[in-house]
């Protein structure tokens, strides 16, 4: 079994391309919950969403979110009432944050609604979230701090940052389903997603950085030159005090990584990194990526 580090987009690009390789069933996927939300009284967890809707073949890949074809009645009745839902959640999409929040609210655990969820789909893949126990990110601006999804979503990303940080009543302990999927992993691979919002809110769980000390893993850099290919890393490397590129990332992963890859058009220098094409955005691309990775595993 291979287990997957993952956010929302870069990760998940990189499972499936993974999938032409694997069988859903020897894939396992660590989901970031740091982003994880409460809206219109229903539980969004986005990139646990993404990896469900990425097994059952319903993923939106235009945006990596949500459900294809999905209608958005429920959100645009509630703008006009004037709720002030910031998210554009599609009506399917909602059923299962409704799910999701009633079954929470019943008092299961996160990673048993998750796989009920995944259950009903029939999806074959494990998809884990990190903890039971929620654990936020927050932006913190001039005014006042806000969580990292009404910054990205609602403001766009155009606030001036002065602080990222995590938020908790208790500190996150990975999930005894985590720890069991580490330490049974022929390999991890930790994507190309964002480093400060979906990679270290996973590290940073208890336990984790210990259970893949005995496992090879293997880290992709979503850094090319000074910018990330898609969305926020870039300022949110900046507000942490690194630089936004692929040696802060190696850095920030180094102690736990044996194999780090970086794209072959990346100027930066990482120390020992391999170079592979890792831009998944024309057709192959994930699946020879993916295939290179696993390979690196095996053979290590
Ligand atoms: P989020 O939860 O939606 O923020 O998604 P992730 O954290 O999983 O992924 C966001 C990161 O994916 C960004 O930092 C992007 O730079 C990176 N990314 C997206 N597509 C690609 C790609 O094709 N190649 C690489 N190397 N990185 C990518």
């Amino acid at each position: 079994m291979i287990t997957f580090l993952s956010g929302g987009t870069g990760t998940p690009k990189l499972i499936r391309g993974a999938r032409y390789h694997l069988p859903d069933e020897e894939i396992c996927v660590v989901g970031n919950t740091a982003e994880d939300v409460w809206i219109s009284g229903n539980f969004l967890s986005p990139d646990i969403d993404t990896l469900i809707y990425l097994f059952s073949g319903s993923l939106d890949t235009t945006t990596w979110w949500g459900l294809t074809g999905d209608t958005f009645h429920t959100h645009e009745e509630i703008v006009r009432l004037g709720g002030d839902e910031y998210v554009t959640i599609g009506d399917r999409d909602r059923a299962f944050h409704i799910l999701r929040g009633d079954l929470l609210r019943r008092g299961m655990r996160l990673t048993e609604v998750t796989a009920q969820l995944c259950a009903s789909l029939g999806v074959r893949a494990r998809i884990l979230p990190m903890a039971d126990t929620a654990v936020t990110t927050v932006i913190r601006t001039a005014e006042r701090e806000i969580h990292f999804q009404e910054f990205w979503v609602r403001y766009r990303g155009a606030l001036p940052i002065e602080g990222v940080e995590r938020r908790w009543s208790t500190p996150p302990f990975a999930t005894p389903e985590v720890l069991s999927a580490l330490q049974s992993a022929e390999g991890v691979i930790i994507g190309p997603s964002n480093p400060v919002t979906s990679i270290l809110p996973i590290l940073e769980c208890e336990g984790i950085k210990e259970a893949l000390m005995d496992v090879p893993v293997a880290a992709v850099s979503p850094f090319i030159g000074d910018a990330p290919v898609s969305g926020p890393a870039g300022i949110l490397m900046r507000a942490l005090g690194y630089s936004p590129d692929s040696h802060s990332t190696w850095n920030l992963y180094r102690d736990v990584t044996d194999f780090f890859i970086q794209d072959i058009r990346d100027p930066v220098d990482v120390p020992g990194a391999i170079r592979m094409d890792t831009l998944m955005n024309s057709q192959g691309v994930d699946s020879a990526l993916a295939g290179a990775i696993l390979s690196l595993i095996a053979g290590k």
